[in-house]
């Protein structure tokens, strides 16, 4: 089987000097095993992700040199099979429709901080998800639903760990944050009830994800080491999807001047602005170490 890498970046802003390391690290891997490298837009969030923002992304990797091998796949367009793998995790009574919205959490989770119980986060530090069993009666969800408040779709991680009956692991030929390789065992309790479909749009990241890695044929998955604890939800959902697990690598990140890693959000410089500012696709090699 020819090994196949990819580069998912979600164009919800321009590209920085963090992207271009794994666009190049994918490109660079894959070509050194004479594999194929494939481009996946992530672009669920349909609001956010502009067809602007999609030429200016496709503008940023070709002039970075990334000639990802065709065809490219959006994931936009790829709806009807995350409700597919949806309606498969239903069946099995893995998923309930989640009401709280995010002042009624924040509220649940200061309540029992309050009393001097502290409240779980996940690894990105979010608190983890209360569950509506124990906050809202049957009667409060009908009402919900009555009203047609939104909803998500969550996972019920008690009962899909219960299922998947067996210890989890990945293998891992990069680095987690605290240098973790090799085999990697799987945690993903560490989560709680993640979000399968979300409140605005009918997949998640996590879902889209996984069911996008085994449809493209995903063998190495090579992305930063921010999404390395990630991994241990993607490894449950291939599980019970029955899809078959890639090899990961996890990547340095590129950090600012001021240490914290590079985000769209914070306005750090796109490639664009460095290409403008004159520099070249080899002077953007040397600066991320490639
Ligand atoms: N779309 C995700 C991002 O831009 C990356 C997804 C992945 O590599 O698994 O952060």
């Amino acid at each position: 089987m020819i090994e196949t890498f990819r580069f998912a970046p979600s164009p919800n802003g321009h590209l920085h000097l963090g992207h271009a390391l794994s666009a190049l690290l994918n490109l660079d891997m894959a070509r050194a095993v004479n594999g194929r490298v494939l481009l996946r837009i992530e672009d669920i969030d349909t609001v956010r992700c502009t067809p602007d923002l999609v030429s200016a992304m496709l503008e940023d990797l070709d002039w970075i040199g990334f000639d990802a091998d065709p065809p490219h796949r959006r994931q936009s367009e790829h709806f009807a099979d995350y409700a597919d793998a949806l309606r498969r995790l239903d069946a099995m009574g893995l998923i309930y429709k989640a009401f709280l919205t995010r002042t009624e959490i924040r509220h649940v989770v200061a309540q029992r901080e309050a009393a001097g119980r502290p409240w779980p986060r996940d690894p990105d530090g979010a608190p983890i998800y209360p569950g509506d069993a124990s906050l809202l009666s049957e009667k409060d969800v009908a009402a919900r639903l009555a009203q047609e408040e939104p909803y998500a779709l969550r996972l019920d991680m008690a009962r899909a760990l219960q299922m998947a009956g067996t210890l989890l692991d990945w293998q891992e030929t990069g680095a987690g944050p605290a240098g973790e390789s090799g085999r990697v065992t799987a945690d993903a309790s560490a989560w709680g009830d993640v979000i399968l479909a979300r409140k605005d749009t009918p997949t998640s990241y996590h879902l889209s994800v996984v069911v996008d890695d085994a449809r493209q044929g995903i063998s190495h998955v090579v992305r930063g080491h921010d999404l390395f604890h990630a991994t241990s939800v993607h490894r449950l959902l291939q599980h019970l999807l029955d899809l078959p697990a890639p090899i990961y690598h996890h990547h340095r990140l590129i950090t600012g001047p001021d240490g914290r890693k590079l985000s769209k959000s914070a306005g750090d410089t796109g490639l664009r602005d460095l290409r403008d500012a004159g520099w070249t696709p080899a002077d953007i090699r040397a600066r991320i170490g490639l």
